[in-house]
């Protein structure tokens, strides 16, 4: 049985370890070289490490701990991620014979062109594309395929645990609440959340049967949100695509 980790990192980052009871682990985004350094000299041995796309956040620790470990790097096809020892796209798997795990690899544009996502053992690793309550920010993607990449996510089993990127669940939550008023289960949620975080404790892995109910962004098609975007556009939206660019556009200048 493989336990995923979060390991805090920089700001709001976590790097995700996958770990055997053996102690040989899977390293996902390392941002910065040292929780890594920690959790080894806890016993943790890093099998290998993936990336999920090019922002420093994610790969800066990357490859010194590559070299450190003696370990391969595998990242999407895209020179800006120089710490790579193999090239990963859309369709591929990657195999850590360590852990016995085969994770597919998840084509998913829309935060970065080059974004991938790695899915195994019940566990979703998604970067900066989906998050808990949210979604990425949309920097070099479009609207449909950032919407396309979203829905290839939640297409996955409900039971998936969801590893993502960065700690902010409790403000996307409030978000949510706002665009999608009557909602008890993301209410639920939120308030597990919010306890979690109070105790100074992370509020990941999620499940994607939870972000299903609860996260707009998985939610476009629900009239109560569709309500909301059709008061804020001023109209309804023509169409899927444009409710989600909408939305996405929403986010950036919301409020909290
Ligand atoms: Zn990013």
């Amino acid at each position: 049985m493989l336990r995923a980790i979060p390991l805090p990192a920089l700001n709001d980052n976590y790097i995700w370890l996958l770990a055997a009871p053996s102690g040989e682990a899977l390293v996902v985004d390392p941002g910065e070289p040292g929780p890594v350094l920690q959790a080894a000299a806890e016993g943790l041995r890093p099998a290998a490490i993936v990336l999920t796309h090019h922002h420093p956040d994610h790969v800066a620790g990357a490859a010194a701990l590559a070299q450190q470990f003696g370990i391969p790097c595998h990242a999407p096809h895209d020179e800006r991620i120089t710490a790579a020892t193999a090239r990963v796209a859309h369709g591929d798997q990657v195999r850590v014979d360590a852990l016995d795990l085969t994770l597919d690899v998840i084509g998913v544009p829309g935060h970065t062109l080059s974004h991938v996502a790695f899915h195994g053992a019940g566990h979703l690793f998604c970067g900066d594309t989906l998050f808990s309550l949210g979604c990425g920010r949309m920097f070099e993607g479009q609207p449909a395929q950032f919407l396309a990449s979203l829905e290839r996510l939640a297409a996955l089993p409900a039971t998936t645990a969801v590893c993502c990127g960065h700690e902010y669940t409790e403000a996307n939550g409030r978000f949510a609440r706002a665009v999608e008023p009557d909602n008890p289960t993301r209410d639920l949620r939120l308030a597990e959340v919010r306890a979690l975080r109070a105790r100074g404790l992370p509020s990941l892995p999620s499940t994607l049967g939870s972000e299903l109910d609860c996260n707009p962004f998985l939610r476009i098609d629900q009239p109560g949100l569709q309500a909301s975007l059709a008061r804020h556009l001023g109209r309804p939206p023509q169409d899927r695509n444009e409710a989600f660019g909408a939305l996405r556009l929403w986010k950036d200048t919301f409020k909290q």
